[in-house]
């Protein structure tokens, strides 16, 4: 923690490995909570970010223990306001639109009844229905602030019910004034909802990326765009509604379209007003200058706009008639887009906010019908604003049938930074944060960053709790790897068998093994395995890296006493979009190749072993079952609370061997294990923490920090 303080005194980023389980969350929140208290001038709000709303919860929940230990050595309640913020599915208390099951579906429905002209149209004409949790919210709710506390959507959810207002809208204004508040990464890395919702909060607030070892890919995700032919029908018949509906106006009420013209020449700041509740419409990611420009005469004119975007449509679907697959730069896309149907880059920026301003205009309340166009739009303005970092590929068919034609275009993102940079250029203090985040120096190279700190800590265990090894070769001495060439040798495959089989002989409880690619059905076979575990007889849960069950399910205790690793897993590399971020690496980081393929999956292996381990009680053993995993430049990769663990003399095991060694090991880790045991070691009482000889142990460690 000393380092997170001197992060946060420095007014920089950290990057900071901590093993899960062992009070991650909690520290980070205490000391982050301990400084706004101590320097309210200089850090106003905590940002945590997460990625699923149970993780959120349990966030919150930490931060209940906190506000009551406060509470209890203080005696006052401290006056901090920390709220959860998450979709409108999870916080509508509308009576019909909450019972909607798809999130879209929510917004949507919300939309209906919250958008700016549907409000409008309300005052001259009582029957059209609109929320009224908006409407009384809009009318009292920014007024009063929330009362000090720690809300979670269903404290929210009732706050808001018993004031008659919308818990979303109100939890999207109250993070502008809270201390602490609690979302998904992506409130602040996609930037079309970040634009939206995080837009205001100040500068001189922390930010925390919990769980972020995925980081990176959450980034490159939130900024690629993949389109088909089916996508660019559903345009077409788009552009024919958007045609008709405009024809309709201009017969009825010619003067909106007249108003939508003369504020479109004032530029696009003005034309965008009353974004609050328009979060369908928002926007992708302009750069603010171009908010203030004029739009370009050749798309003012409602009508000149959707004659544009079906001649853009139209050579979008030209490009999609290829043979071979093509892989080319914005630049050259745009240059030929130029060339083939007069189409410029000015334009075509504008795209996307334009379409928005149109579809306010014309008042549709359909609005998620527009979605293939929103993507079009969204796509010309992106493959027009972004020259670097970015590349189109287009293939005639999908690679797992060669024989049908379905040609798709990739825009995918290549440069992780682009996404997370205004987080890093706007807020003071940015912690990356996850259990498995080794080897650290690669994360402030794949988001360009300097951090002022990179950590990795290792656990304080009052005994050896996991017991790491390298299986390399089985009982017949045949080497087993799922490296290509060996992957389908039958011996290697057996070896596999007798390596599972054997442990399940003597692990007593739960096993979990990942193999390197996504083939199973997980999530069935996961609910079979905590039940076949839970009645005491033990399991095996066969399961693939990077899959659903490495990320979101915990294997604590008797529900994973073993994990091993078949393999090194390596990404499938032979993808176009990863060759070409790979180029892109290497070219603008001076990342090798190897080095990033490397990381990628000891980072893999990494997270999926490190699921056995959930806690300080807790213990299990980690099997790495490939050979190569022996090596010290992969051993190294490993996140060093594993690395401490993993001694020289179980780095090449036979099956035989490790299972004598699990054996043994299990015995032991059997004794009794109580709290006691773990006092004066891993937990320190009261007296034990204000004692001589721990208090020197900590000036000793801070003299080392500093
Ligand atoms: S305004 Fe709030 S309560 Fe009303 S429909 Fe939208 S999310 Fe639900």
């Amino acid at each position: 923690m000393l380092e997170l303080k001197r992060t946060l005194d420095a007014k920089g980023h950290a990057v900071l490995e901590m093993p899960s389980g062992t009070g991650k969350t909690v520290s980070l929140l205490s000391l982050i909570v301990a400084y706004l208290k101590q320097h309210p001038l200089d850090v106003t709000k905590l940002i945590y970010c997460s990625r699923t709303v149970p993780e959120l919860e349990k966030v919150i929940e930490e931060l209940h223990h906190l506000m009551a230990y406060y509470e209890k050595e203080t005696g006052e309640s401290p006056n901090i306001v920390g709220l959860a913020l998450s979709s409108r599915k999870n916080l509508c208390v509308h009576p019909e639109v909450s019972k909607r099951h798809d999130g879209k579906d929510v917004d949507v429905n919300c939309h209906r009844l919250t958008a700016s002209y549907v409000r409008s149209q309300h005052h001259h004409d009582a029957s059209i229905p609109v929320c009224s949790y908006y409407e009384k919210f809009d009318a009292h709710g920014r007024e009063i602030p929330l009362p000090p506390g720690i809300y979670d959507l269903d404290t929210l959810k009732e706050y808001g019910k018993k004031k008659g207002w919308c818990p979303y809208f109100l939890a999207r204004y109250s993070i502008l004034h809270a201390n602490i508040v609690v979302y998904s990464y992506y409130y602040l890395l996609d930037p079309k909802i970040a634009d939206l919702v995080s837009k205001e909060l100040s500068k001189t607030s922390v930010v925390v990326f919990d769980e972020a070892h995925n980081i990176d890919s959450v980034c490159i995700e939130s900024m690629s765009i993949t389109l088909n032919r089916r996508t660019l029908d559903k345009c077409t018949q788009n552009i024919e509604a958007l045609g008709n509906e405009l024809k309709k106006i201009k017969e009825t009420d010619a003067q909106k379209l007249k108003n939508e013209y003369h504020h479109l020449v004032e530029g696009l700041r003005d034309a965008n007003i009353a974004r609050e509740t328009d979060v369908v419409l928002s926007n992708p990611v302009l750069p603010d200058e171009i908010l203030q420009e004029a739009v370009p005469g050749n798309i003012r004119n409602g009508e000149h706009f959707v004659a544009f975007v079906r001649r853009f449509v139209e050579y979008l679907k030209t490009r999609l008639r290829v043979q071979h697959v093509v892989q080319e730069s914005p630049p050259s896309f745009l240059k030929d887009c130029l060339q083939t149907v007069c189409i410029e880059r000015k334009p075509l920026r504008f795209c996307a906010e334009r379409l928005r301003s149109l579809l306010r205009t014309l008042e549709l309340s359909n609005i998620r019908d527009f979605s293939p166009l929103t993507l079009i739009a969204n796509f010309a303005t992106m493959v027009s604003t972004y020259t670097r970092g970015f590349t189109l590929i287009i293939e005639p068919f999908d690679e797992r049938t060669p024989t049908i034609s379905n040609p798709v275009m990739h825009f995918s993102c290549m440069d992780a930074s682009i996404a997370v940079k205004p987080v890093f250029d706007r807020f003071q203090s940015v912690i990356i944060t996850s259990g498995t985040l080794s080897p650290l120096e690669m994360y402030p190279k794949i988001l360009d960053f300097r951090p002022v700190t990179m950590s990795s800590y290792t656990m304080t265990l009052a005994r050896q709790c996991i017991c790491p090894m390298v299986v390399s070769r089985g009982n017949d001495q045949v080497a087993i790897s799922s490296k290509y060439e060996t992957r389908e040798d039958p011996a290697v495959i057996r070896n596999y068998g007798n390596l599972l089989v054997d442990m399940c002989a003597v692990v007593p409880d739960g096993v979990v093994c990942f193999f390197t690619s996504y083939t199973y059905m997980e999530y069935i076979v996961a609910a079979w395995y905590g039940q076949a575990c839970d009645n005491g007889r033990g399991a095996v849960l066969l399961s693939v890296a990077r899959g659903k069950v490495s990320e979101g399910i915990d294997f604590d205790h008797h529900y994973g006493r073993a994990v091993i690793m078949f393999g090194v897993p390596y990404v499938y590399t032979q993808s176009r979009i990863l060759r070409a971020r790979l180029e892109y690496l290497r070219d603008n980081f001076n990342i090798r190749e190897n080095d990033f393929l490397t990381f990628d999956a000891m980072r893999h292996a990494a997270q999926c072993v490190g699921r056995a381990l959930r806690g300080k009680t807790d213990y299990g053993i980690l099997v790495f079952a490939d050979k190569r995993f022996g090596r010290a430049d992969k051993r190294q990769k490993l996140p060093r609370w594993i690395q401490e663990h993993l001694k020289e003399s179980a780095c090449n095991l036979s099956t035989e061997e490790s299972v004598q060694m699990a054996k043994r090991w299990l015995r032991l880790m059997a004794q009794p294990f109580t709290r006691e045991d773990q006092l004066g070691l891993s937990l320190l009482t009261l007296e034990q923490l204000q004692s001589e000889e721990v208090q020197k142990r900590l000036e000793n460690q801070m003299a080392q920090v500093s």
